[in-house]
């Protein structure tokens, strides 16, 4: 058995923890991160990949609940519950249809730019420039719409982007045919992003921030913390499977786990899990330009180097409940509609735990009356946009430097007012 003090301990090595422990350690601390799975092993592995500085606007909206009925009835839709998991995610799904009021919207839609608007500098920041270039393309975004009926998201999404001076080019079936050949016809009405970006890879560009961590001298150890256990005088004990570890500092960024790690210190967040999937395809017969968002159908598709990733859709049915691989393996179904030429060649499924508040802000910086705790969690369908400046915004209340932006919108006291 293992006892061992550690200066700052990070729980977590998805991209929010890593981004956290590489800015720490550039700021002098001497950094250990805790994951039985290491880097990637979350969220963070297969995503839809989408750096998005240029994406402000929650997932709850006005005119959302209009759709959820719809949605419902299709247990391969955008929108699955789990029945036997309802009663649970209740309470969450009730506060997450008040966020969805439209003040709230746009006081989140303010917190999310200020966050998201910095993502492609602390990418750069954390990866150095090549790097950089070689695991980011900005080669901008494109949102479709099947048929020509207008969603009932739409005007606030551009509210939005007009509050935020975001640009956005609308594209007709014409502009869609020459950006995309083979797209759908039924495919008529589009939306240029130029200012998002993707990574050609979820899974390397986050592995790569741990293999900078570690060659920089930061410590990356497979343990799972099993209960936290603030020490007489200050700092923390985690009890791991394998280990007692004091830390000065404790970072939790244990992505949709992290509530199970703080209840026992009677620290209680609004976190649930919107389980997402995606299908890989590895050899497909075409690949798009860059990367587009059905907003129809609630999915990406997302050129990466592995092959074409397919991904989306939001199943709310716990950390426990084992995949339902059909989710994923209708996503290829929804790619074809877009591309009826499609052919999908191999392809693997995979499910992940998305990390998600019911405001879409993450809960970032420390906690009142527990002193040398952090938290850093909670970024759901925008994590690997919010994750590296959630990580220098961290960094920075932890050094006591000046924040940059105000943290206030993203702290844990938000729920209990
Ligand atoms: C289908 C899908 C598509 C998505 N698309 C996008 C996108 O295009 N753009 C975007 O910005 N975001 C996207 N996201 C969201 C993004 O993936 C997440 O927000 C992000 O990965 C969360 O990062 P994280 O570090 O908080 O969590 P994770 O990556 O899940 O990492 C948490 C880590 O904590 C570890 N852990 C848990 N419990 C313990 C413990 N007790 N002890 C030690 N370690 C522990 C886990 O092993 C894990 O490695 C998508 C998500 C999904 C599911």
């Amino acid at each position: 058995m293992t006892i061992a003090h550690h200066p700052a301990l990070i729980i977590g090595a998805g991209v929010v923890g890593l981004s956290t422990a590489l800015y720490l350690q550039r700021d002098g601390m001497q950094v250990t991160v805790l994951d039985p799975l290491g880097p990637a092993g979350g969220a963070s592995f297969g995503n839809a990949g989408m750096l998005s500085p240029d994406t402000a606007a929650p997932i709850a909206m006005p005119g959302m609940l209009r759709k959820v009925p719809g949605w419902l009835r299709d247990p391969l839709g955008p929108l699955a519950v789990r029945p036997s998991y309802l009663p649970r995610a209740l309470p969450w799904l009730r506060q997450w249809v008040k966020a969805g009021r439209l003040d709230r919207v746009l006081a989140a839609s303010d917190a999310m730019r200020a966050l998201h608007r910095e993502t492609l500098v602390c990418w750069r920041e954390l990866l150095g420039d090549s790097l950089y270039h070689n695991l980011i393309r900005p080669s901008g975004q494109v949102h479709v719409w099947e048929g020509d009926d207008a969603s009932p998201t739409e005007a606030v999404e551009q509210q939005i982007r007009d509050r935020h001076g975001i640009q956005a080019t609308p594209l007709g079936a014409d502009d869609l045919r020459q950006m995309f050949p083979g797209i759908a016809r039924d495919i008529r009405r589009g939306l240029h992003v130029p200012g998002n970006a993707h990574t050609v890879s979820p899974q390397r560009i986050v592995t790569t921030l741990g293999e900078l961590f570690r060659q920089a001298g930061g410590t990356i150890i497979a343990e799972r913390a099993m209960k936290l256990i603030p020490r007489d005088g200050g700092g923390y004990t985690v009890m791991t499977n394998r280990a007692n570890r004091t830390a000065d500092r404790l970072v939790v960024a244990a992505g949709a786990w992290s509530a199970r790690l703080l209840a026992p210190l009677g620290i209680h967040v609004p976190l649930e899990t919107e389980r997402g999937y995606h299908a890989m395809l590895f050899a497909p017969s075409m690949q798009p330009a860059m990367p587009i968002s059905s907003k129809s159908r609630a999915f990406f598709v997302t050129p990466m180097e592995d092959g074409l990733c397919i991904a989306g859709t939001v199943e709310i049915a716990g950390l426990d409940a084992p995949p339902d691989e059909r989710r994923a393996t209708v996503l290829v179904d929804h790619a074809r509609r877009l591309f009826p030429a499609l052919e999908a060649g191999e392809v693997r499924t995979w499910m992940g735990f998305r990390p998600s508040t019911p405001d879409s802000l993450p809960i970032l910086g420390p906690v009142a009356g527990h002193p040398g705790l952090y938290l850093a969690f909670g970024h759901g369908h925008f994590g690997m946009s919010g994750g590296p400046p959630s990580g220098r915004l961290l960094a920075r209340l932890i050094a006591g430097a000046a924040p940059g932006i105000d943290p206030a919108p993203y702290g844990a006291q938000r729920f209990s007012r």
